[in-house]
């Protein structure tokens, strides 16, 4: 999406292939090539200034730097958990912050982005929900995030996961161009199959995601398969109830041919019973899916805690082997505040 800085200068790190070469033809008169190179540069090569991109005539590079600029985020911070996950603070353009997370889990090395300052959603268990929503983040922002990790690293970046901030479909133009980018062959080029998007499944977000062209991940944040529940622990659920949910779940899953991760944030005395169980078995009927167990992490004013292990544990074994694939993800980062929920400035 053509976006302006305050200097009224194209933000081009935030143009997909497509609009880089229409933006080039049109306003600088350039040929298709350079909006390869062009693209390289900012994408795969992590080029923030025009003048490193010493395929340019030093013309080029110089009437580019006046009608455009390459995003960057400034670091505020990072924190290092024990277990070797990163969470790093950005710094936007208009001093609003962000949070981004490096998790590696060999040979595996996950990059976990926000999409929105803030979230409208207002999950319960959720410090980011407790923060309300400022605005949303312009794709060059999206990118920026994972180009930043990238930087701190030499190992490469193999995976992608929306998790941070936002709801990703309350932002759905700007990650959908996000997601072109990325998965760009010319530019950073992670495969659409190692891209997830978490979403608590918004009214024709899940559809709009399965009418992209890649075989992107969706991860649905569920949490309880009661209704009554999951509205008290994901206020925003109600424009979605789980029948039609469950209805664009299966959608994705026949046009994708993708099983779907659902996920599951246990609270004990919440969503941890065996009704709760029940409910999510009889929810999954049908559906190609993973049951993502997580449990509760600790946030500043929210009274909840995580089931003893015991309770988990006759939670997992009533669930299987009656759904396909039940997994308790270990939490990441939970000793800084990175782990699922804990991210807010
Ligand atoms: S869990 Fe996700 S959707 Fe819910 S409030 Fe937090 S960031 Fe928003």
């Amino acid at each position: 999406m053509l976006r302006n800085d305050n200097h009224g200068r194209i933000k081009l790190s935030g143009l997909t292939y497509e609009q880089l070469k229409f933006w080039l033809s049109e306003n600088m008169d350039m040929k298709p090539f350079r909006a390869n190179q062009i693209f390289s540069w900012i994408h795969l090569r992590g080029a923030t200034v025009f003048q490193q991109m010493t395929n340019l005539s030093r013309s080029t590079r110089e009437l580019l730097e006046t009608q455009a600029v390459i995003t960057t985020l400034r670091t505020d911070s990072s924190l290092s958990a024990e277990d070797g996950t990163i969470k790093y603070s950005y710094l936007l353009c208009d001093d609003n912050r962000i949070e981004s997370v490096l998790i590696p889990d060999p040979p595996r090395l996950t990059a976990c982005l926000s999409t929105q300052v803030g979230c409208r959603i207002g999950c319960i268990f959720c410090q980011t929900g407790k923060m309300g929503l400022t605005r949303n983040l312009t794709t060059d922002e999206i990118v920026s995030q994972l180009y930043q990790l990238r930087s701190t690293t030499e190992t490469r970046i193999s995976n992608v996961v929306f998790m941070g901030m936002g709801e990703p479909m309350d932002n759905f133009d700007d990650v959908r161009d996000a997601l072109s980018i990325i998965s760009d062959d010319s530019g950073i080029c992670i495969g659409s199959r190692k891209i997830t998007i978490s979403t608590v499944g918004l009214p024709g977000g899940i559809e709009k995601l399965a009418n992209l062209p890649g075989q992107y991940g969706l991860a649905v944040s569920l949490h309880s398969a009661v209704e009554k529940t999951r509205r008290m622990l994901v206020p925003a659920s109600r424009a979605l109830p789980l029948h039609r949910l469950k209805q664009d779940i299966l959608e994705y899953n026949q046009e994708k041919g993708r099983r779907v991760t659902l996920e599951y944030c246990l609270i004990e005395g919440v969503n941890d019973t065996i009704e709760e169980a029940e409910a999510l078995v009889e929810f999954t009927k049908d559906l190609e899916c993973k049951i993502n167990l997580l449990l509760y992490n600790r946030i500043e004013g929210a009274d909840f805690k995580r089931p003893a292990s015991d309770v988990v544990e006759k939670f997992m074994s009533y669930l299987y082997p009656r759904c396909q694939a039940v997994t308790l993800r270990r939490s990441r980062g939970a000793d800084v505040a990175a782990a699922c929920g804990q991210l807010g400035t």
